[in-house]
């Protein structure tokens, strides 16, 4: 099967070897060394000295866990949304009992860093700042660097990302942006199955975390940062997952760090383009258009649904469909991890031949 959505993504031989292994204790020195080794390659490819953190949990779990850690019910906090992914970020915030100040970009757009910036001026209050890098269900990377000098320059807030379709596939440099929490997740560039999150945490975090009054026990990043210093994790983790994440790791790390951006980013290109060359329309603002995901236009008039079913059925390719108010607008080929120029073609061969197929018996 041409798996191509955006998480969860294939998952290479070498990695299936590995989550065949047998269990260990995971009060042992041999999860310690897997540990301490899955710890310093994530942090390569994070880019940064921080602390690295891992949970055993969905993507939306590291984005609750960034939310209780560092806000305090009552905070004045900006999240700012391109789409359902952001959108997530604010609700969980607003769960939680912040004072959620939404800046939304229209859908397909990036956002605006000098309107962040004028945001930011009229409430200069503003404690913590949560942005997503890469927008699943939008197909548009933001311009987080900006995004990142801007909130720097205006306050003192910390910058709390939410890049879980882009570490590990999108250049990140997580220290030199100055991110303060940055979140991935590893069932989309890590080439693994869902379960677990990575993230790592600033010094200047670690001083807010310390004050930080949302209720929290499992996600409590202080425990987790206390028991992983003793080679441990305060609760079971997904020990299989680590096995499968630490044999990744190498895979990506023979391949290296550039050229896996590179690869992506060529991968992304090829994508649009023969996506267009094939008479399909991109949603995403060409100039943030996403390396990890591409959104196509509907066809006017295409039975959208029977397009996926076809496609499914007689072609063995899975994309995704659009999310919220783009449900029946786009579709979205999910192109992170371990994903080739070849696996492109088959999938936007396959639409091309599951469309006319679609359409000859509308017409017929
Ligand atoms: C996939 C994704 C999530 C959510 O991850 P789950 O594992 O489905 O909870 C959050 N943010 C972004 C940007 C994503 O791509």
């Amino acid at each position: 099967m041409n798996l191509r959505i955006p998480g969860p993504t294939p998952v290479p031989p070498q990695v299936r070897d590995a989550l065949a292994l047998p269990m260990i204790n995971h009060r042992s020195p041999q999860f310690a060394a897997i540990q301490a080794r899955i710890v310093e390659n994530l942090k390569h490819f994070f880019q940064t000295q921080n602390d690295l953190l891992l949970f055993t949990c969905s993507g939306t779990g590291g984005m609750e866990a960034c939310v209780v850690n560092t806000i305090s019910p009552g905070d004045p906090v900006l999240a700012i949304s391109v789409g359902v992914f952001g959108d997530r970020f604010a609700d969980i915030a607003h769960a939680f009992g912040a004072h959620v100040n939404r800046l939304n970009f229209t859908w397909g757009q990036a956002a605006d860093p000098e309107i962040i910036r004028a945001k930011l001026r009229e409430h200069p209050n503003i404690r913590v700042v949560l942005v997503t890098h890469n927008e699943t269900s939008t197909a548009i990377t933001n311009p987080l660097r900006e995004i990142a000098r801007v909130v720097r320059e205006e306050s003192d807030a910390l910058l709390v990302v939410d890049a879980i379709s882009a570490l590990g596939a999108i250049d990140l440099p997580v220290d030199d942006w100055g991110i303060d929490v940055a979140l991935a997740g590893s069932q989309k560039s890590w080439m693994i199955p869902p379960g677990l999150v990575m993230l790592s945490v600033s010094a200047r975090a670690w001083n807010v975390i310390a004050q930080a009054r949302a209720p929290r026990f499992y996600f409590d990043f202080r425990k987790m940062r206390d028991a992983m210093a003793k080679g441990e994790t305060p609760a079971t983790p997904a020990v299989g997952l680590y096995f499968a994440l630490d044999a990744a790791l190498q895979m990506m790390k023979d391949e290296g760090r550039a050229n896996i951006f590179a690869r992506h980013a060529r991968v992304a290109q090829h994508a649009r383009h023969r996506a267009q060359s094939l008479g399909l329309e991109l949603f995403a603002d060409p100039a943030f258009a996403s390396n990890t995901v591409t959104a196509i236009n509907n066809p006017p008039g295409i039975d959208f649904k029977k397009w996926r079913k076809v496609l499914r059925e007689e072609f063995n390719v899975v994309i995704a469909g659009g999310q919220k108010d783009l449900t029946d607008k786009i579709q979205r080929i999910g192109h992170l991890g371990w994903v080739t120029e070849a696996d492109i073609d088959a999938c936007l061969d396959a639409m091309d031949a599951a469309r006319r197929q679609v359409e000859q018996v509308a017409y017929a």
